[in-house]
């Protein structure tokens, strides 16, 4: 059977149509790029790792009563999703600073902050993803005023679910990249992905601020030890995601 023709090819992720108009192929690539493409190069093994992140916690968010695009993975990097229409716009949610919040505004790296900080950026490669102000956004009509209240209800929502997950594994989520689409029926659902690939982890295990480092910092910032880094974070999410299904059918 030949391959369809790609619908879209992204830096981490390819997207082929299938045989179901509602239903899409992502295929999770090992190529790794940063600061807006910038800097190239490959993480063994990534795509299968980052496809069976995303998907257990994209179940474990749908266990949690929030709608995403994910249906399932068909094979190791491969994951059916439904089709949407991506909003161009990147919803950030930070707990901690780090990354350009410290670049930009002086915060020390690593300060907790008193509440989780929900920022909105442009999806424009072209203009390298501004930040945006909610009056930007609706000036550029890039979400109506209800689609926005729902984008900061629903990042805060995830990100209260995945504060809580990921300190099970033993895991601090410092901050992290969503974005959203529209399906057919009108309805916002989480989708891309939500894997090292985007979001800042810290092993609470290591104090040493780059030896605690499990995402794609350490390839951003050349630290090495890449794709361990990766691997340990999928051994513990799948290690968490096994103890809660048993702890869920116990109860059934
Ligand atoms: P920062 O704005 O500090 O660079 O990024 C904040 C968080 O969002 C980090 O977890 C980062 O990985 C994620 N993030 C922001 N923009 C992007 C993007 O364009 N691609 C990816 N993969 N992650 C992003």
């Amino acid at each position: 059977m030949s391959q369809p023709q790609k619908l879209y090819e992204g830096k981490a992720k390819i997207l082929y149509p299938t045989e179901d108009p509602e239903i899409l192929l992502t295929i999770y690539k090992d190529d790794a790029t940063a600061f807006n493409a910038q800097k190239r190069g490959q993480i063994v093994g990534k795509g299968e790792m980052n496809c069976a992140i995303a998907a257990h916690l994209f179940e474990f968010l749908e266990s949690e009563g929030i709608c995403t695009h994910f249906i399932d993975c068909p094979t190791p990097n491969q994951m059916r999703v439904k089709r949407v229409t991506i909003l161009p716009v990147e919803v950030v949610v930070r707990n901690i600073a780090a990354g350009s919040l410290c670049q930009q505004t002086g915060l020390p790296l690593g300060k907790v902050l008193p509440k989780p900080l929900v920022e909105f950026y442009y999806k424009k490669d072209e203009l390298g993803d501004p930040l945006l102000t909610r009056d930007r956004l609706l000036l550029l009509e890039l979400a109506t005023p209800d689609q926005l209240n729902q984008l900061e209800q629903l990042a805060l929502q995830v990100n209260q679910s995945l504060i809580a997950f990921f300190q099970r594994c033993g895991i601090t989520l410092v901050d992290f990249k969503l974005e959203f689409g529209i399906d057919t029926n009108q309805q916002l659902l989480l989708a891309d992905e939500i894997s090292p690939d985007t979001c800042r982890l810290w092993n609470q295990g290591e104090t040493d601020p780059e030896q605690r480092v499990m995402d794609k910092d350490r390839f951003r910032r050349d630290l090495g030890q890449v794709e361990q880094a990766y691997q340990q974070v999928l051994d513990r999410v799948l290690a968490q995601e096994g103890s809660r299904q048993k702890a869920q059918s116990k109860r059934l």
